[in-house]
């Protein structure tokens, strides 16, 4: 029986356990927080700092490979300990360093010939000044480590604004990118599944939407004309093998109608495509995977890192599947902070809903990720409606009830 360390334990490294778990492997969980979801699936689990050597040591000890599901995790350590020689980790430590610092994604893309959002690198706050002059508005400065969910990211509409954090530095140190604020058509994204043995497949588009830089809905597949849908599929699979992947990568892509500043975006019928930025793990766009196709994005990376064979997804409807994101927000409107304690009845009359994931976290914050609703449409349209319209009946189930007692 093989043991498969995760980094993280989060509602992907969840996902994920019972995938491998289907296939008979034993799952070690390593996160710093005590109450991280995937704990509850795991045969042991490590309560750690990133940075603690000896319960890395300990873990990886009892793993024979191990992975990652969330790219904030700290190199540092595993890097000390060396494991990428002794114990496999998947994707490898290089990926992990390339993807999760702005500044290294967006060279490898621009020397891959792979189309970005035009963009500066920025080093201090010393340098912005300098380089100021030659920046276009609006733009968008992300800090290049560490941000998710749109945190360590400042849009500037105007010079001025740019000015003014010049002046503040709201941030201790400055680390980061500057990037062109693209007039968004729509938002993809795109996972491909890559074994140690260089074989592919690749899952079919996701079309997403955001609400405050967070997913809030994704579609699947996308409703995108085949051309579109087989040039962001073709970047992504260049993507992994660039980058010599074992595991999965997610891109996510912007898609413009115009061309804007960068030289280096991908034209298809009329369509700007740019890579905005990869995820060397499930995504919360994959969760879909679940519902809409053969195989899930949690199965082909067990399969993996338990050296089976993988199978190409396929999709399983001619219809469509969406995916509205339940942020604690559904709870706070509920009048709840305690992540057990979501009604669900409002559910009952919303039949288009085919599957509900509620990721089992202790207690609900605004802007928190605590589950899912998955509808299922002829069209689109239906698809993203119903799911939609399920989350607003959950997130008004007890005001309304409270507002009728009155
Ligand atoms: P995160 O790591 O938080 O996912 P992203 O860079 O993907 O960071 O940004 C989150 C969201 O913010 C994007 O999905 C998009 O909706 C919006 N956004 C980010 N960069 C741009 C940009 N250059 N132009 C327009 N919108 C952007
Ligand atoms: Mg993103």
């Amino acid at each position: 029986m093989k043991t498969v360390g995760i980094l993280g334990g989060g509602q992907l490294g969840l996902l994920l356990a019972l995938s491998l778990s289907r296939l008979g492997a034993r799952v070690v969980i390593y996160d710093p927080d005590s109450s991280a979801p995937a704990r509850k699936v795991a045969w042991k689990s490590f309560q750690a700092p990133w940075t603690d050597l000896n319960a890395l040591k300990e873990f990886a000890a009892l793993c024979d490979v191990i992975t990652y599901e969330f790219e904030n995790v700290e190199i540092s350590g595993l890097k000390k300990l060396d494991l990428d020689g002794e114990k496999p980790i998947y994707p490898s430590l290089s990926v992990l360093a390339t993807t999760q610092d702005r500044i290294f994604e967006k060279q490898f893309l621009q020397e891959n010939n792979l189309p970005v959002a035009a963009f500066f690198v920025v080093q201090s706050y010393d340098q912005l000044a300098k380089i100021e002059d030659g920046i276009t508005f609006p733009c968008i400065l992300k800090t290049a480590t560490g941000g998710y969910d749109g945190k360590g990211q400042f849009v500037f509409e105007k010079r001025a604004d740019l000015v003014a954090f010049i002046k503040e530095k709201p941030l201790p140190i400055l680390r980061a990118v500057i990037e062109e604020k693209l007039p968004l058509y729509m938002e993809l994204s795109c996972i491909v599944a890559r074994s140690a043995d260089n074989h592919e497949c690749i899952f079919p588009v996701a079309q997403n939407t955001h609400q405050a830089q967070i997913l809030d809905t994704t579609l699947m597949p996308a409703d995108i004309p085949a051309a579109l849908a087989a040039t962001v599929k073709d970047i992504a699979l260049t993507a992994a093998e660039k980058l010599n992947l074992v595991g999965l990568l997610t891109c996510e892509f912007f898609i413009t109608r115009e061309r804007g500043q960068s030289t280096s975006s991908v034209e298809v019928d009329g369509y700007h495509v740019f890579v905005n930025e990869f995820a060397p793990r499930p995504h919360n766009s994959g969760h879909l995977t679940m519902n809409a196709t053969t195989v899930s994005q949690y199965d082909l990376l067990a399969r993996i890192l338990l050296d089976v064979p993988m199978v190409e997804p396929r999709l399983l409807a001619p219809g469509y599947f969406c995916l509205a994101n339940l942020l604690g927000d559904v709870w706070l409107a509920q009048g709840t902070e305690e992540g057990a304690k979501l009604n669900l009845q409002a559910l009952k009359t919303h039949v288009d809903v085919v599957d509900l994931v509620l990721y089992g976290k202790e207690s609900a914050r605004a802007g928190r990720k605590m589950g899912h609703v998955v509808s299922y449409g002829v069209s689109a349209k239906e698809a993203v409606e119903a799911a939609r319209d399920a989350r607003a009946a959950l997130g008004q189930a007890v005001s309304v009830r409270a507002g009728a007692a009155q």
